[in-house]
């Protein structure tokens, strides 16, 4: 029983343990969008590792690219020395992802997660603009460390851990207020309020798209009225795409679609490719007044995530991958649509764009969708403060065959829920 299958766990593993609740299983190996278990099961990942696997499973060229790395003794670790495999991937980055966009990046490696481009991020903002407030949003999610936890907007997360909120702000996401309500307006008047004892803020951190908070999509005129708030008031815009960059919503960077220009950026998850730890902080060259050493970190030269992020860019050399993402996200669209569509009674609404998207639902529905999707071999998570959202985010490889496979397992599991 599954008792037995995760003893191990159950009894050496601490209680924060979490997916493998959801998914209690033994897994052993994958593929694409394909994991199997130690029983032979085999499960459609519509869950891609929290966006950290946006080319799939073990990734053929990635593969083979790790594989020479290592038989030629590449190194591995290097703290943040001179590499090889860093130049190329600095070198790459710039030419395939950040000059045909006419972008201006630095780029910094801050430690290996997301977490770790959020606190870089905060620091430098504070420390450029002599600052000490950041603003973010409701349902926001940056990470799990005191700063970034700072910003984080669900108190669950936060643990009761005493988590210093005084340096940070939470005003409204777009469509927060309503539908008809311009968040906007809310947050100039808060802002230019110094009278009453407001401080202008270091910076304002964004999600396009908030993937952990419900995948609630920020419209591109709301994204560009951001951007102009920001420029009124001297405030750093940071961008956090952990999680919808790398492809995720459609293009490179989640904000490309509304055209505005991030003074940072952080990225983890996939920037790596194959699922291997990697981050970088992206900011704008007249901000780069860190001095040499002021944030360091052990992990911060991952050589095997550099060898494999700078594959994983190949992806990016035309816009023949975008166009597949759309047409992807197309069929997402539609078999969502089919779904609310066909079972009204379910009262499902659509949310996301690109390959993030999803149905909000009633609470506890989405949970059990997930699990009945489990027991029928499909990873779903759910996203959002009450778990109210069942999400589909495969990697951005899937091919039809399995997208087809996966809704047709989604829609069993919608059934059985209603009947
Ligand atoms: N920011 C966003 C938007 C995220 O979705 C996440 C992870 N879900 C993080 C930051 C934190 O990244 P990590 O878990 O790699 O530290």
């Amino acid at each position: 029983g599954l008792n037995h299958e995760l003893h191990v766990f159950e009894a050496l593993e601490s209680e924060v343990r979490s997916y493998c609740r959801s998914f209690p299983t033994k897994f052993q190996k994958a593929s694409g969008y394909q994991l199997w278990d130690t029983k032979g099961s085999v499960y459609i990942d519509f869950f891609a590792g929290a966006g950290a696997l946006n080319y799939g499973h073990n990734e053929p060229r990635m593969k083979q690219a790790l594989i020479q790395y290592l038989s030629g003794n590449g190194v591995a670790h290097s703290l943040d020395m001179a590499t090889e495999a860093k130049e190329r991937f600095l070198t790459d980055f710039n030419e395939i992802i950040l000059k045909p966009r006419n972008m201006n990046y630095k780029v910094m490696f801050p430690g290996p997660t997301g977490t770790n481009s959020v606190e870089s991020a905060l620091k430098l903002a504070r420390k450029v603009t002599g600052r000490q407030t950041i603003m973010s949003f409701t349902n926001a999610f940056h990470g799990m460390t005191l700063g970034a936890l700072a910003v984080t907007g669900n108190k669950f997360k936060r643990a009761g851990a005493g988590v210093p909120l005084n340096h940070a702000i939470s005003m409204p996401f777009d469509g927060y207020m309503g539908k008809d309500i311009n968040t906007l307006e809310f947050i100039e008047n808060y802002v230019k309020d110094s009278g009453s004892g407001v401080s202008l803020p270091a910076a304002v951190i964004v999600e396009t798209v908030q993937g952990e908070g419900g995948i609630n999509v920020a419209s591109t005129a709301w994204l560009q009225g951001l951007e102009q708030l920001c420029r009124r008031y001297g405030m750093l815009l940071i961008v956090d795409d952990v999680q919808m960059g790398c492809g995720r919503t459609g293009s490179f960077f989640s904000f490309e679609r509304s055209g505005i220009q991030p003074d940072i950026v952080c990225m983890s998850k996939s920037i790596g490719g194959y699922g291997l730890p990697m981050a970088i902080t992206l900011m704008k060259p007249e901000l780069d007044q860190w001095s040499p050493g002021e944030h360091n970190g052990t992990f911060r030269g991952n050589n095997l995530a550099f060898v494999t992020a700078t594959e994983a860019l190949r992806y990016w050399e035309s816009s023949q991958f975008m166009e597949e993402i759309a047409a992807k996200a197309d069929k997402v669209k539609t078999a969502l649509d089919h779904i609310i569509q066909a079972y009204p009674e379910l009262d499902g609404e659509h949310r996301g764009i690109g390959l993030m998207q999803g149905i909000a639902l009633e609470q506890g529905k989405a949970e059990r969708i997930s699990q009945l999707a489990f027991e029928k071999g499909l990873i779903m998570e759910t996203s959002g403060t009450n778990s109210e959202v069942i999400k589909v985010m495969p990697p951005l490889t899937i091919d039809n065959e399995g997208l087809e496979a996966g809704f047709q397992r989604f829609e069993e599991c919608v059934n059985e829920v209603m009947s």
